[in-house]
C-alpha cells in the first residue's frame, strides 16, 4: 500500500476542495487536512460555519459566495483573487459547497490556474444530491425502475427562459436530481407533465441537507410547484423527482412520527 503525500500542498498552489452538504462529519479526511493547512481559503455562501472552524487560527478566510440575487463577486474576479494568491505564494483553498465538479464553476477555476502555471488540484465531496438521499433514507436509484440518475440544474440566466430537454428528461425509468431547481420548480412540473411524465410521478423536496434545520417534504410532480412555495424556506434545496421516491406506507408513518414532517400527497 502507497502511503499518503503530505506533501502535497505547496506554497503557490491551490487546491479546489469539496467542502460536502455542511455537516463536517461530511467533509473527507483529504478536505480537512487541506483546510488545515491552507493559509488563505475562498469559500461559498454554502460552507458552513462548522467547517470554516477547521482551518488554521493565521489563516485568511475571504468570503466569496454568489447565492441567487446576492451576487458579491463575479467568476472572473474569484478567479483573479485565486491566481493572485497562488502567485504571491499562499497554498490556497478554493472551497465549495458539495463536489467541486458538479455545478461548481471548477473548470473556470482551473482554467485560469493553468493558464497562470499555477499548480492546482481536485478535492471530491459529498454531493447535495447524495445527502438529500441519505436524509430522507432513501435510494437515488432503484432496482428495475430508476436505472438512470441525472444530475440538472434548473438555474436560468436573469431574464432568460429555462432550456432543458424536456423530452429527455420526462424518463420513466430515471431518477432526477434537481440543483438549484426551487425557483424552477412550476416550469420542471409543467414541462415534465407536458413531456409524458405522469403527473403522480413521486417527488421528494430536501432542504438544508445534512445540516440541524434539514426539512423533508413528499409530494407528487402536478403538486410541485405548491409544495415548492408553501414549504420551503430559504435554505438551499435539492428536488428529487422519479419513482425512486415512492414512499412506502410505513416509512411515511415512520417519517411523521420520528421528524414531524407533513406530508403533502
Ligand atoms: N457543488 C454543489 C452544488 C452547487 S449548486 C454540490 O455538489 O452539492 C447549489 C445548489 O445545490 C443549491 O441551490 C441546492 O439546490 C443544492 N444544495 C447544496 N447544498 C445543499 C443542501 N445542504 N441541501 C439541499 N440542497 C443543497
Amino acid at each position: 500500500m502507497t502511503a499518503p503525500r503530505y506533501d502535497d500542498f505547496c506554497e503557490g498552489s491551490v487546491w479546489l476542495v469539496g467542502a460536502g452538504p455542511g455537516d463536517p462529519e461530511l467533509l473527507t479526511r483529504k478536505a480537512e487536512r487541506l483546510i488545515g493547512a491552507a493559509s488563505v481559503i475562498f469559500h461559498d455562501a454554502l460552507v458552513g460555519p462548522g467547517i470554516l472552524e477547521l482551518a488554521s487560527r493565521r489563516a485568511r478566510l475571504v468570503y466569496v459566495g454568489k447565492r441567487s440575487g446576492r451576487h458579491s463577486k463575479d467568476q472572473k474576479s474569484i478567479d483573479a483573487l485565486i491566481v493572485e494568491a497562488a502567485l504571491a505564494g499562499e497554498r490556497v483553498v478554493r472551497l465549495k459547497g458539495g463536489d467541486p465538479s458538479i455545478f461548481g464553476r471548477a473548470t473556470e477555476e482551473l482554467d485560469a490556474c493553468r493558464a497562470a502555471g499555477v499548480p492546482v488540484r481536485v478535492c471530491p465531496g459529498v454531493t447535495a444530491a447524495s445527502a438529500a438521499a441519505a436524509g430522507i433514507g432513501t435510494s437515488l436509484t432503484l432496482r428495475g425502475f430508476a436505472r438512470k440518475l441525472t444530475f440538472v440544474t434548473a438555474h436560468a440566466r436573469a431574464g432568460e427562459e429555462l432550456q432543458l430537454d424536456w423530452a429527455r428528461l420526462a424518463d420513466p425509468e430515471a431518477t432526477l436530481a434537481v440543483y438549484m431547481g426551487k425557483a424552477a420548480a412550476p416550469a420542471l412540473s409543467a414541462q415534465l407533465i407536458a413531456a409524458g411524465l405522469p403527473a403522480d410521478t413521486p417527488v421528494a423536496l430536501v432542504e438544508n441537507a445534512s445540516l440541524p434545520d434539514e426539512r423533508h417534504f413528499h409530494t407528487r410532480l402536478d403538486l410541485l410547484p405548491l409544495a415548492s412555495r408553501t414549504a420551503l424556506g430559504d435554505g438551499p434545496a435539492l428536488l428529487l423527482i422519479g419513482s425512486a421516491m415512492e414512499q412506502s406506507p410505513d416509512t411515511e408513518r415512520e417519517q411523521v412520527m420520528k421528524f414531524g414532517v407533513k406530508v403533502l400527497k
